[in-house]
């Protein structure tokens, strides 16, 4: 596959800086491995600091005109790089699959969503309105006018290779603001083939620049940068977090998605075949591998054993393996630290009392492959219930009345993805406003699109993406008033 990729031309390994395929400076590589064989794919540049220096240096000129392109000019170019990325999803589909291990069909649907921010992007371009506000002396008269940021630092996580990186700089590039993407390491290879076909787009050069390999340098050239403006942000809390700390001595905007906590609400009230499919959704999606992924899910004691029974039967048929083979729903963890994440969970949980129904263990696929699992008698003090899992486990909890469940799910740091399934109305309005989180999903378990705003309550963030809610990240308000008319 993968020479076959390098045939297409989509199959990049060096950073794109001022609109250059580079080397890193001192010819260091990394090795992109496949989670789901354990082999190398492709060594690809290990940049740092001069190299991002560098990056920012053409994206900060890129800038000057780039910023003065008008709406129309900028619709264009995303339009057509969204064009580009659809007529190779099946390549870029492959290549995500291949460095990231997620269900060949998962990869598809992420080209779709991924690419979507880029469209939707060239679209709201066109709708970068100001404002006049009228004013208080005759004599005067009040603007808004919005102007992108500057140049944006965008650094990206493994588990969407493609989706978390177009939509920062969708929005990014439709406002007039240049980009310097770090995408993760694990994953770098559908990042540069998107940025290849960026340039094929006629995006101008240093408007998208992308360097990785040694990301706390790079991090670091990114936030001593004064003409760095904005950082946006996937991944860790813990990264966001410095992140946010290093942006202080240049006061940097900045837009963070981190962890979650998602509890997934089951009530007596739902309609089970709803419930499960939903949870399964939410769960095992990427293996379990997303921020929004349901992490406790809180089963209303008149309907928990009926519904670990209907999902449990559900979780067994799906089908584990190579993310190429033929049906296969789950692939494998992104790495050997992922595993021992969750093994590490799990027994902590059944140390305290919980019950594995289902999996519990290492696939005998081997490699980073893990059972889908589903373990019951959870509560709230065992770790798999206050941190990421991160992998796919169900963690069952068991709660009496509303008020617990709200109690219950509301007991975190983080707030981003919620999950509520119940039949009435009513509680559905009573839950989703009590729900200290940035999304919730009544009876649907996958509910991410380009048109609405994703982002976090609490710890889990700062922002908005997507929406036209995403755009107001890149710009900046500027008030004019014209006096002594
Ligand atoms: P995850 O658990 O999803 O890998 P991380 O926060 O570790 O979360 O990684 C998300 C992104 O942040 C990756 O691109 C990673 O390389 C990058 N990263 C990690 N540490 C730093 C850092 N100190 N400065 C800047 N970026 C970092």
């Amino acid at each position: 596959i993968a020479s076959q990729l390098n045939r297409s031309g989509l199959l990049k390994t060096q950073g794109l800086i001022g609109g250059k395929w580079s080397d890193s400076y001192d010819g260091k590589t990394i090795q992109v491995y496949n989670p789901a064989t354990g082999e190398s794919i492709a060594d690809v540049a290990c940049m740092g600091g001069k190299e991002t220096n560098d990056a920012i240096a053409s994206a900060y000129d890129a800038y000057r005109s780039w910023s003065k392109t008008t709406a129309a000019e900028r619709s264009k170019l995303l339009r057509k790089w969204y064009d580009l990325l659809m007529a190779h999803k099946e390549e870029l589909a492959q290549l995500m699959t291949l460095e990231q291990g997620k269900p060949l069909k998962e990869a598809m649907g992420e080209v779709n969503y991924g690419a979507g921010f880029i469209e939707f992007s060239a679209e709201e371009a066109k709708r970068i309105y100001g404002d006049i506000i009228p004013a208080p002396m005759s004599d005067r008269r009040l603007f808004v006018l919005k102007q992108p940021v500057g140049v944006v630092g965008a650094i990206t996580p493994w588990n969407f290779p493609l989706a978390m990186i177009t939509r920062k700089v969708g929005p990014a590039l439709a406002c007039g603001c240049t980009v310097v993407i770090k995408p993760s390491e694990l994953t770098p290879l559908t990042a540069l083939a998107a940025a290849e076909l960026a340039i094929q787009a006629g995006i101008p050069a240093g408007a998208v620049n992308v360097v990785m390999g040694n990301a706390p340098e790079i991090g670091d050239a990114l936030l001593a940068s004064p003409q760095v403006r904005k950082i946006t942000f996937t991944g860790s809390t813990a990264v966001g977090k410095k992140l946010m700390a290093g942006s202080a001595e240049t006061v940097k905007k900045v837009s963070l998605e981190l962890g979650g906590n998602a509890p997934c609400i089951i009530f007596d009230d739902a309609d089970i075949d709803i419930a499960v499919k939903g949870t399964l959704a939410a769960k095992y999606r990427n293996s379990g591998q997303t921020c929004v992924c349901a992490n406790r899910i809180l089963v209303q004691e008149g309907i928990y054993d009926k519904f670990a029974k209907a999902l449990i039967d559900a979780v067994r048929n799906m089908k584990v393996g190579d993310g190429f083979g033929e049906d296969v729903v789950q692939g494998p963890l992104i790495n050997e630290a992922a595993v021992k994440k969750v093994e590490t969970l799990l027994q902590d949980a059944t140390s305290k009392g919980a019950k594995v129904m289902l999996g519990g263990k290492r696939h005998s696929l081997g490699f980073t492959f893990y059972e889908p699992t589903v373990v019951g008698d959870v509560n709230s003090d065992m770790r798999i219930s206050r941190e990421e899992v991160f992998g796919p486990v169900a963690p069952l909890l068991r709660f009496k009345t509303e008020e617990d469940a709200i109690r219950i799910a509301n007991d975190t740091n983080a707030g981003l993805g919620s999950y509520v399934f119940t039949n009435s109305i009513q509680r559905s309005w009573r839950v989703a406003e009590a729900l200290e989180y940035g999304l919730v999903g009544i009876n649907e378990g996958v509910i991410s699109t380009e048109v609405a705003p994703f982002g976090g309550f609490k710890q889990s963030g700062l922002g908005r993406e997507g929406s036209k809610y995403g755009m107001d990240e890149y710009l900046e308000i500027k008030y004019v008033c014209l006096g002594n008319m």
